[in-house]
């Protein structure tokens, strides 16, 4: 019969199958796990050496005549026992801490292993602390759990099945009579396992909300967003409420078991009294020895201590599956764009790039962005992109790199679907300069070899002449040693994307990918990219999301989106020949736009 509302005593089934899980990550480490666990057992069996070298001493001293030698060997072997047993305590320290490190660094390697591998679409929808927070929070979560309280689980679950083995042999009506404490353990681990469970839940929730809300406000645009507003009092606001309610959480979680501990405690004592009325009254009516019923009580009060040990480390593990199943839930994401097995590699491109029949919907969107886009560039030419906002030229461009994949069409490479190659083959193909330029915080060296680790100075500095960074790096305070970036020497956004350029020319793709930035830049500085974008079009092909009069002057193509569809194609000429769309965007963008 199933009891109504039972299945809400107890955490939900597949929540529990993180626990075979996470005990596979233990697996490799099995062999250490045993080495602690017996450094564990021997520290107990050398705890009772005290115990026995007073007896023996005690027992030498009463005896008359008794010599000292033996008293001074006892003391000395004692002594040695207990040295002996500290050196284990370090060991199994030293053994624990490395084995839950050792799954905790494994866990943290195969998650950011799994994270970088996702698609770019998986970051537009995911807010950046909140991964962060899964590598960082949630790994801490179950790191205590894994090293120190399995063992101590285990030791203790080992002296429950001993002391029973015990209870049994010297009685086995007490040891039933003992037993009846049994259901309300279970009963205990129950109601604990839920409580404890929802609140690490709720915890690591917060946690996560914490580190997205600290990720945002206290990042450079954020804080500049935060003082132009003057939002100072309302964050400040805000944080407390966050604040609070992590750390009445935390307060739930530290309490949700601590009322199910005393329970088990009180079973504890209420336990041996019922033993020695039973037992009283057995010996009483001569059923049971006097030395029976002492040694069968004090089996079974470590019995019963054995017991509350592993319902609480058994709790502190029903708590960690909750961290344990936001890391699986975390790795069992799928990878929307994904590399082939047997992908091929183009050895050497040429840079053709074909788009065909191409339709793109963002995840979650009604409107399509593409809808059967299609085109054809040719090795070395210019392709210019222009339309309206949101006709969906960046999303367009971004199929090329396969940041996303279209739901229906194909993206070519030289006749090869983009699909068909791999990452590496097709990153090397393929070269980005966004309008946003994100700059590592580190030297500029750094930032411009990201492209090509092996590149030395006079090919570093090659590549910033070509785009026109000579005279920005001859005003740094350390020429290419000075830390740009966030945090570093602020450039300003024109020699900001000369640096992606620069970056790009030292990767030296066959297909480059320029989106022309919107925004207003000084005039020697737009002068500057202009002459560097045509210097870096030069012998390979070039998709150019155009903001600039030169630009679709130049191009050798240009393709016109309207709401996801091209709606013309052509040269500047034949374009403007054509009137329509193209003519009012020139007439309104691009006669006005600085050349
Ligand atoms: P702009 O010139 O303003 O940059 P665009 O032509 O490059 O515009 P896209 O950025 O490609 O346009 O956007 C095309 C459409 O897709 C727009 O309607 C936009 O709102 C939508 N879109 C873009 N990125 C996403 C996203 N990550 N998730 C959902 N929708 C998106």
């Amino acid at each position: 019969m199933r009891v109504p509302g039972a299945s809400r005593l107890w955490i939900s089934p597949e929540r529990r199958r993180a626990l075979p899980r996470a005990l596979g990550y233990l697996r490799p480490y099995r062999a250490r796990g045993a080495l602690a666990l017996l450094c564990v057992l021997a520290q107990s069996l050398l705890g009772a050496v005290p115990f026995l070298a007073v007896r023996a001493i005690t027992n030498h001293l009463t005896h008359p005549h008794g010599s000292f030698t033996p008293v001074l060997e006892i003391t000395v072997a004692a002594f040695a026992a207990m040295v002996l047993s500290g050196l284990l305590g370090v060991a199994e320290t030293y053994l624990t801490v490395s084995l839950s490190e050792s799954v905790v660094a494994d866990l943290r390697g195969q998650l950011f292993d799994h994270l970088v591998g996702q698609s770019v679409a998986y970051f537009t929808r995911s807010r950046a602390g909140d991964v962060m927070s899964r590598i960082v929070n949630d790994v801490a979560g179950v790191d205590d759990v894994i090293g120190s309280t399995s063992l101590s689980l285990l030791n203790s679950a080992l002296t429950v099945g001993v002391s029973l083995g015990l209870m049994v042999w010297l009685n086995w009506q007490l040891t039933l009579l003992t037993l009846l404490i049994a259901p309300f353990v279970a009963l205990g681990l129950r109601l604990g396992g839920r409580s404890i469970y929802r609140a690490r839940e709720r915890v690591q929730g917060e946690l996560a909300e914490l580190t997205v809300y600290l990720r945002e406000t206290l990042e450079l645009s954020g804080v500049m967003l935060l003082k132009s507003f003057g939002r100072e009092q309302r964050e400040r606001a805000r944080f407390a409420e966050l604040n609070r309610s992590l750390r009445d959480s935390e307060i739930e979680a530290g309490m949700a078991t601590r009322w199910i501990t005393m329970a088990l405690r009180l079973a504890q004592i209420i336990g041996p009294t019922l033993l020695l009325l039973a037992g009283g009254y057995l010996v009483t009516h001569h059923k049971l020895s006097l030395g029976s019923l002492l040694a069968f009580s004090m089996v079974a009060i470590r019995f019963a201590g054995a017991i509350q040990e592993s319902a609480t480390g058994l709790l502190e593990v029903i708590g960690s599956l909750a961290p344990w199943q936001r890391i699986f839930d975390t790795l069992d994401e799928p990878y929307e764009v994904s590399e082939r097995t047997g992908a091929r590699t183009l050895a050497q491109p040429r840079g053709a790039v074909g788009i065909e029949q191409v339709s793109f919907r963002y995840p979650g969107q009604r409107r399509a962005a593409l809808s059967g886009v299609s085109a054809a560039v040719e090795p070395g030419q210019l392709a210019a992109l222009v339309g309206p906002s949101g006709a969906g030229k960046t999303t367009l461009s971004h199929l090329i790199p396969r940041f996303y994949d279209p739901q229906s069409g194909s993206v070519t490479l030289d006749g090869v679907d983009v699909r068909e190659l791999t990452f590496a083959s097709l990153a090397a193909a393929v070269g980005l300069v966004l309008q946003e330029t994100f700059l590592l915080h580190a030297s500029l060296r750094e930032n411009l070899a990201y492209g090509r680790a092996d590149a030395d100075d006079a090919q570093l500095l090659a590549a910033a002449a070509q785009a026109n960074l000579q005279e920005v790096i001859a005003a740094l305070p350390d020429g290419l040693d000075t830390v740009i970036g966030e945090r570093g020497y602020r450039l300003s956004g024109g020699e900001k994307q000369r640096v992606a350029i620069a970056r790009v020319i030292l990767k030296d793709p066959r297909v480059l990918i320029f989106d022309e930035a919107t925004s207003h830049l000084d005039s020697v500085s737009e002068r500057l990219i202009q002459d560097t974008l045509a210097e870096l079009s030069r012998g390979r092909t070039s998709i150019v999301i155009a903001h600039r009069l030169s630009t679709i002057l130049s191009a050798d193509q240009i393709f016109v989106l309207e709401r996801g569809e091209i709606v013309q194609r052509g040269t500047h000429e034949q374009l403007l020949s054509q009137g329509g769309l193209y003519t009012q965007l020139y007439e309104s963008q691009f006669a006005a736009a600085p050349s």
